[in-house]
């Protein structure tokens, strides 16, 4: 796929590779369109070209102005850039509107053997399709904007086979944070990772995306898993996928996308699936992370970087050894680019049927898209939510990162289903992150406190 899309091998060993998608959103991409307009040129393949609104919309309030004057000045300035540059763009109003990650599949706009950047991290979450997806700053957008190409690096290669069957209660979410808390948040430096074996294989595209999604977490810049029958059925049907006979086309030159039975990788590393169980981090990377079953570690214990994990318990207010399991919460948020789909939310929703959202817990579901918070609420999941207690929002980043109105307050600690524990990222400069998937999330939003999620659904 690289070669494919090679333009040339450039002088500084780097090649120029030619960019299929470039998806973008409101954040990272004022200035890039700024320097276009000043140097007089278009975008070079607007056709290739989508952009959305995610970050920094309000999910409760959506009218506009918004209240901050600074998140109102940045759709504004989106909205005229599309339209000055003559780019298509889901806004506020649209129904394809939605977090850049969700949406891009969603549409088909995704699609197996493509090239694809955005001016966000978490962008390997597209490798999902068997497509080569990664996240690029400011000055890369631009590069991407005005010439559809972008010089990069090579990556080497790392195989991960995860084998076996996941027991019941663990999910995509606890596979990569396990594969994070093996291999590192800096182990995948240089590396694209390739999920394989017969767990991937039996994933759905969902679940995929929640494992490509946090590729980056891992170091990696690149997640993928090959595409197959599970990545065809998805891409049937939808908006910008190949219709009637260029469909059956575009699937034979997909599936020569995926890697030779007899390919050869820079590392390959085995996970069984069958010794998993669910995952909550304890610290301030997604390394830092337990079994639900699990004690925090203690900054003596061999192979543990003393220093750092000393810090994180400082911060986070743990004492070393003590369980994570009853950990206090105070906000549960289900939500972001990597557990918003419409899945996510139908396991959530399993477990919060007929309970109720513990009284000192704020607990809120925000849908990755509009298309996801239509679909829910016709299944009758969003009135499931509601009668937990739940706060049901609109389509968008929130509760994910601090740059809407959806952030944590003092030292809140955060039962989340998001990417991202680093300190202060979800809008308090104390506030404390324990990432878990979706059904955790719901587990800890009823019980109050960190519970194994298994407990909760067999009771
Ligand atoms: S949900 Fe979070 S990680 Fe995903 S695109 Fe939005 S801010 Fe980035």
């Amino acid at each position: 796929m690289w070669d494919l899309h090679t333009v040339r091998r450039l002088p500084t060993g780097q090649t120029q590779l030619f960019i299929g998608l470039h998806l973008v959103h409101e954040v990272t991409t004022p200035q890039a369109f700024d320097t276009l307009r000043a140097r007089g040129w278009k975008v070079a393949r607007p056709d290739r070209t989508f952009a959305t609104t995610d970050h920094i919309i309000p999910t409760r309030d959506q009218k506009r102005p918004f209240l901050d004057v600074m998140a109102e000045d940045m759709l504004t300035s989106l909205e005229h850039n599309c339209r000055d540059f003559g780019l298509r763009f889901a806004g506020l109003g649209d129904d394809r509107q939605g977090i850049v990650h969700v949406i891009g599949p969603e549409l088909g706009l995704t699609q197996p053997g493509m090239t694809i950047a955005c001016g966000d991290s978490h962008t390997s979450t597209h490798g999902a399709f068997g497509a080569v997806a990664f996240g690029i700053g400011t000055s890369q957008v631009r590069d991407v904007l005005a010439s559809q190409c972008l010089a990069l690096e090579p990556l080497k290669i790392r195989r991960i086979r995860v084998t076996g069957r996941l027991p019941r209660g663990v999910y995509a979410k606890d596979v990569i944070l396990t594969i994070i808390r093996r291999l590192g948040v800096r182990g995948g430096t240089g590396h694209a990772y390739e999920y394989a074996g017969d767990a991937i294989e039996r994933m759905s595209m969902d679940e995929r995306m929640t494992i490509c999604n946090m590729s980056i977490e891992g170091g990696a810049r690149v997640g993928y898993v090959n595409p197959d029958e599970t990545t065809f059925a998805y891409m049937r049907g939808r908006p910008f996928a190949p219709d009637g006979d260029a469909f059956d086309r575009a699937t034979r030159w997909w599936r020569s996308m995926a890697s030779d039975p007899d390919a050869s990788y820079d590392d390959d590393v085995e996970i069984r699936a069958d010794e998993l169980a669910p995952v909550v981090t304890w610290g301030v990377n997604p390394e830092q992370s337990v079994n639900v079953g699990g004690t925090i570690p203690t900054p003596s214990e061999k192979g543990t970087d003393g220093q750092a994990v000393s810090d994180a318990l400082a911060y986070m207010g743990l004492r070393p050894g003590q369980p994570i399991a009853g950990m206090k919460v105070d906000v549960a948020f289900i939500g972001s680019c990597t557990n918003s789909r419409l899945s996510d939310l139908r396991e959530a929703a399993r477990i919060v049927a007929g309970r109720k959202v513990a009284p000192h817990v704020t607990a809120l579901v925000v849908p990755g898209s509009v298309a996801v918070s239509r679909a829910a609420e016709q299944e009758g999941l969003a009135e499931t939510f509601r009668a937990a207690g739940f706060e049901w929002r609109s389509a968008g980043c929130s509760m994910c990162l601090g740059m809407n109105p959806d952030r944590l307050v003092g030292h809140q600690v955060c039962a989340s289903s998001s990417n991202r524990n680093f300190k202060g990222r979800q809008g308090s400069p104390t506030g404390r992150t324990l990432l878990m998937s979706p059904a955790m999330v719901a587990a800890a939003a009823i019980s109050g406190a960190v519970i194994d999620v298994r407990d909760l659904a067999s009771s």
